[in-house]
């Protein structure tokens, strides 16, 4: 059994608050919100990073991109704005290694995307 963090959330083993789950992703409110709107997307299948995605995946990418857009809407923040990140390895403090993007919105965010 996966002991990653994000795979027991997906097992509902520990409580996330989940915003939209179905056969291929789920996405839930990070739990130390970096803005208003800070919610995590990720597969269901466990990719540990960018690094490790294969070509067969590619079809789950592009999913992820098209839920991406229809969970910005839900939260009603298609037209104000709002960012995408992953972060991959240790240069970018990836913490939790289950491949996940960070949707963030609810505010100007700052311009500089790298301090
Ligand atoms: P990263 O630094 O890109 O690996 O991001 C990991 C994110 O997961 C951080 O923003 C954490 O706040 C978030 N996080 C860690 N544990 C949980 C959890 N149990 N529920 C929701 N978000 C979490
Ligand atoms: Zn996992």
């Amino acid at each position: 059994m996966e002991e990653c963090l994000f795979c027991k959330i997906i097992r509902k083993e520990i409580p996330a608050d989940i915003v939209y789950e179905d056969e291929n992703i789920i996405a839930f409110k990070d739990i130390q919100p970096a803005a208003p709107i800070h919610i995590l997307v990720i597969p269901k299948k466990h990719i540990s990073s960018i690094n490790e995605i294969e070509s067969k995946d590619e079809a789950l990418i592009g999913y992820i991109y098209t839920k991406i857009k229809e969970i910005a809407k839900m939260q009603g923040v298609n037209e104000t704005g709002y960012r995408v990140i992953v972060n991959c390895g240790k240069d970018a403090g990836q913490e939790v290694m289950h491949l996940h993007f960070h949707l963030l919105a609810g505010k100007k965010l700052g311009e500089k995307i790298v301090d």
